[in-house]
């Protein structure tokens, strides 16, 4: 009861940041802690958690911060949210984003932006898509929550707001309930204040959904590598990562993350990732090409709200105005850019070679690992030169100032997102953890660790090292 306590003092102390699209009502938020403090049977009895509003819930409307989905609520939970009200766990509210998670910094919502604050007070990017989950977590709004990352969704935005953002191998968590946005690509992830509540978390929802066929089936979670780290690890470090235009506290932080590790007796190696430097460009094909099919469907008839005035106009009309009026001006492009690389004369050209350049992405982290990829190789064993996880930044920059933002082209915020792209197009585990940079501490900026396919457990067992 504490708990639920103090995320309602924090709820309007920080209700300025806009972190919530729907919040849950505050008396039932009370009532129900104090329900489920009596009852320790369950993992997450006494806790409350957020969810990303491209997650559906029935008792709160799920509009992906959206206009053309402003009026939809959702007539069945996700089975995620479901997992979670199983575990005991109380839902705080739906949180900001960026239209349906198109976007690095939290201000493409119909719903207005995502505010963060740095240390010194200044209005700093949330970043994005899942920002307004990040900064819940940060002010204390909540004990953790739940957001989507497609291609750096959960760990941008933790490493802009100080928290840890836990993006699980693809297909593990259910998307079932998940507004998609690029199927392939599309997970749930995690965002919580330390490792060990991303952990809880995720032992609760990491099962097999029948009801999602992208969900991985239970034979094959058997073969995955369920081992914790007992010995000295072979660290990679990836060095197309280093980039000249990588901020001095992100160098400073990385750096203090490899001494860290070694002093924990773990060894550096330096490894080449060279498909890297097109990784981001093949990501901003397939991405909008998938998010273009996905977005069909909303023309005002079949889902989505209807442009006003247009009953009895052919229905191409109506089409039109109804998603030139609902879709932010992000997601218009996103749509446009889709529909071109898939069209007869550029798919040859732009969606065939982006999946050229992801298939080469995900053999050069089956190179470097020691331990195969139980998707393409389940009886190979591993390579004694290979790593067993990497250590790279999450972004290029801690979080920007939201004023520096309103001049920045579409490219530069594509370019926010260089760091964690890889792992998506590969479907690895990642998670970004906060790293101090400063002498006194306080600031700090993400660390990424990233395993093979299923080494989520080492993923995690890295990151609580770096804690
Ligand atoms: N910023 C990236 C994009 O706009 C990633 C979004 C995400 O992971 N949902 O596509």
């Amino acid at each position: 009861l504490k708990h639920a306590k103090e995320c309602l003092s924090n709820r309007s102390k920080f209700f300025r940041l806009n972190a919530f699209i729907a919040l849950a009502d505050s008396s039932s938020m009370i009532s129900r802690s104090l329900r489920s403090d009596h009852d320790t049977r369950n993992a997450l009895s006494d806790k409350l958690i957020a969810i990303k509003d491209n997650i559906c819930t029935d008792e709160f409307p799920t509009t992906a911060a959206s206009g053309i989905l402003k009026e939809f609520t959702s007539p069945y939970d996700a089975t995620v949210v479901k997992q979670l009200r199983h575990a005991g766990a109380t839902i705080a509210g739906k949180t900001n984003m960026d239209e349906f998670g198109m976007g690095s910094h939290s201000t493409h919502s119909h719903f207005g932006s995502v505010l963060n604050e740095s240390l010194n007070g200044g209005v700093i990017s949330a970043g994005g898509s899942s920002g307004g989950s990040a900064v819940a977590v940060a002010t204390g709004q909540c004990w953790a929550a739940l957001g989507t990352d497609t291609g750096g969704s959960v760990r941008l935005p933790a490493a802009y707001t100080g928290t840890v953002g836990f993006k699980p191998s693809y297909g593990l968590l259910s998307r079932w309930g998940v507004i998609a946005y690029a199927n392939s690509l599309d997970t749930v992830g995690i965002l919580s204040s330390t490792v060990r509540d991303a952990r809880e978390l995720f032992n609760t929802l990491n099962h097999h959904d029948p009801q999602d066929p992208t969900s991985l089936p239970v034979s094959t979670r058997n073969r995955l590598n369920s081992s914790t780290q007992s010995k000295p690890l072979r660290i990679g470090i990836p060095l197309e990562y280093n980039i000249s235009t990588l901020q001095p506290p992100v160098r400073t932080a990385w750096l203090r993350a490899l001494r860290v590790l070694q002093q924990k007796g773990h060894t550096l190696h330096p490894i080449s990732l060279p498909a890297t430097r097109h990784a981001l460009s093949a990501y901003y094909i397939l991405a909008p090409a998938e998010a273009s099919s996905n977005l069909a469907k909303y023309d005002g008839v079949r889902y989505g709200s209807r442009a006003e005035g247009i009953d009895g106009t052919p229905s191409s009309v109506l089409f039109a105005k109804t998603r030139g009026e609902g879709f932010g001006a992000e997601v218009r492009r996103r749509i446009l850019l889709g529909a071109f690389s898939l069209s007869a004369q550029a798919i040859d050209n732009y969606f065939i070679q982006a999946q050229k350049i992801r298939r080469l992405v995900q053999q050069d982290f089956d190179n470097v690992f020691s331990a195969s990829n139980p998707l393409i190789a389940p009886s190979a064993c591993g390579k004694e030169s290979g790593v067993d996880v990497l250590i790279c930044p999450t972004a290029p920059t801690t979080a920007p100032l939201l004023q520096e933002l309103e001049n920045q082209d579409p490219i530069g915020a594509y370019m926010n997102d260089v760091f964690t792209v890889p792992a998506s197009l590969a479907g690895l585990p990642a998670i970004s953890v906060p790293v101090s940079f400063g002498e006194k501490g306080g600031e700090t900026a993400g660390m990424q660790v990233i395993g093979q396919y299923g080494e989520d457990g080492l993923v995690l067992d890295v990151a609580e090292q770096l804690e």
